[in-house]
């Protein structure tokens, strides 16, 4: 593809993509192919002559789009979102352009920069304290990285290494010991990393990365599924009766099941409580949830990050309007990640990174090099303006707020699992003679103190309309099992949400709903 021809094929693709975003409200947001339905339609070997563009594009058409789900559709209400905009879009194309795996600032300094620099504006878009900037006095800042789970699996690694290494060093031991080493492995099959039963499951696979143990906390619905302090001191105390070594958790803020947020604020203070307990990285995952801090009426629990949080990580590709990936991760501390991810090779040496006076991101994070993405932050940050990104996110809180609203209007229908936060209503579906805790008194679902109980006939009743639901594909939601409870989610922040779409699929759950009940009965 020469330039002309690349021009003539690029102002059809955009011209293609605007048409395919105006078009996403009609579409079917499900697909209606069966699995491997795509190898038949391509051939078995490459081409060996060239095939145009319009060949190509046309095969984009007739081939992928049929088996795509549609994310961008407003009737797109499961997982969570995954938001794209245009200048998010003009990024990538700059991006590829330049195409530069920028692991070193000499590689493009501007990449670097740039990056440095949008992290910072994130920072204080998010009002996060001081000292996760890249210019605190604690030696804190920003690094883009791909997903939520690079970011953990990242961090769970540098918090080991700092873990063992303090050990070590406190024992007396000098390092580049064979006595060192041997302590350093020593220690390593005691430590333990936690998170409560909600934290999503990239810690779990964090930990299996880092070659730890792993405990999950258990958590309860009074508690809207929040990991409470008394919580993570009891499991704190088990470990230390098992002469195990906590060395990290995950905590939530805004969990994939209910958009829990932990009590950070009591945890923080029950890890003060014993000197080893200090030691422990403390993560938030704020992976979804955390772009409320957008909106000043969020900012409170931004408060909670000034002391005892070590990282912090936000997904700007789920609902901050930069497209897939844009996973923030800031430290407190950036030498927690430089000490131990540093390995440098001579020719990887350079007069820039030897001065001190640069960031070398490969030091950040685990691959070398990286992709230029802090052009489309930058482009969606101008051309939204902070203005514009809170408006985003708060629609989708209210859109939330108005569903919740629909949901609880139907009480002879649904019941409200877990407090509705940041756009996402968890809930489900009373069946009919259904009794709590398998007592035999005829009452519908709530317990006496309040809570939704486990009951098989709703779960069954809640799956099976989820399914028809899902099967039907007018909305797409998701469903998961939270405390012993089947129930359905719904996220409302996608971002061509609209009321009437909202409506829209609350009717088709009323009707699903009664459709299997009645069925039933
Ligand atoms: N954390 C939370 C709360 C999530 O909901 C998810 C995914 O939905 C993740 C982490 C993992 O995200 P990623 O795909 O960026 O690894």
């Amino acid at each position: 593809m020469d330039r002309d021809q690349f021009r003539s094929a690029a102002h059809a693709a955009i011209d293609d993509i605007i048409g395919y975003f105006d078009n996403i409200p009609n579409q079917r947001v499900l697909p209606t192919i069966a699995p491997g339905y795509l190898r038949p339609q391509i051939p078995s070997s490459p081409p060996n002559q060239p095939e145009s563009w319009s060949t190509i594009q046309a095969d984009v058409h007739s081939q992928i789009k049929p088996g795509l789900t549609q994310w961008q559709s407003p009737n797109f209400m499961a997982f969570f979102p995954a938001t794209v905009t245009y200048p998010s879009i003009l990024g990538e194309m700059y991006s590829a352009a330049f195409n530069a795996p920028a692991f070193n600032w000499l590689c493009s300094p501007a990449c670097t920069e740039l990056e440095t620099v949008m992290m910072d504006w994130m920072a204080q878009a998010l009002h996060l304290p001081g000292c996760f900037l890249s210019t605190s006095e604690n030696k804190g800042g920003g690094v883009i990285q791909m997903s939520a789970s690079d970011v953990v699996a990242t961090v769970m690694i540098a918090a080991r290494e700092r873990r063992v290494h303090a050990q070590a060093k406190s024992e007396g031991l000098k390092e580049g010991t064979t006595d060192y080493e041997d302590r350093v492995m020593d220690l390593r099959p005691r430590l333990v990393a936690l998170s409560s039963t909600q934290a999503h499951s990239s810690t779990a696979k964090a930990a299996l990365l880092a070659g730890t143990r792993y405990r999950s906390i258990p958590v309860e619905l009074g508690n809207d599924m929040s990991l409470t302090g008394a919580e993570l001191r009891g499991m704190l105390e088990n470990l230390d009766a098992d002469n195990l070594t906590p060395y990290f958790i995950t905590l939530c803020f805004g969990s994939t099941n209910s958009c829990a947020v932990d009590r950070f604020r009591e945890i923080t203070e029950v890890l003060k409580e014993k000197p080893h307990w200090q030691q422990i990285w403390v993560h938030i995952d704020a992976a979804y949830a955390g772009a409320a801090l957008i909106a000043d009426e969020w900012q409170f629990i931004a408060k909670d990050f000034e002391e005892g949080v070590d990282s912090f990580n936000v997904n700007m590709h789920k609902w901050l309007l930069v497209n897939f990936d844009a996973s923030l991760l800031y430290v407190r501390n950036r030498n927690d990640l430089t000490d131990f991810l540093d390995i440098t090779p001579a020719y990887l040496r350079n007069p820039f990174s030897e001065s001190g006076q640069v960031i070398d991101y490969r030091n950040w994070s685990i691959p070398l090099g990286r992709r230029f993405r802090a052009l489309k932050i930058w482009f969606v940050m101008r051309s939204y303006g902070l203005d514009g990104m809170t408006a985003f996110v708060r629609k989708g809180i209210s859109l939330g707020e108005t569903f919740a609203g629909l949901i609880r209007s139907r009480g002879d229908l649904f019941e409200i699992v877990t407090k509705p936060a940041f756009g996402l209503v968890v809930f489900r579906i009373k069946a009919a003679g259904s009794r709590p805790n398998g007592e035999a008194n005829g009452a519908l679902v709530n317990g006496s103190n309040g809570l939704v109980q486990p009951d098989e006939k709703s779960d069954a009743v809640t799956k099976e309309v989820y399914e028809l639901i899902n099967a039907r594909g007018e909305i797409f939601i998701t469903s998961t099992v939270m405390a012993g409870i089947y129930a359905i989610r719904v996220v409302s922040a996608n971002e061509r949400a609209e009321e009437k779409f909202i409506k829209r699929a609350f009717e088709i759950i009323v009707a699903t709903a009664e459709e299997v009940l009645l069925k039933k009965a």
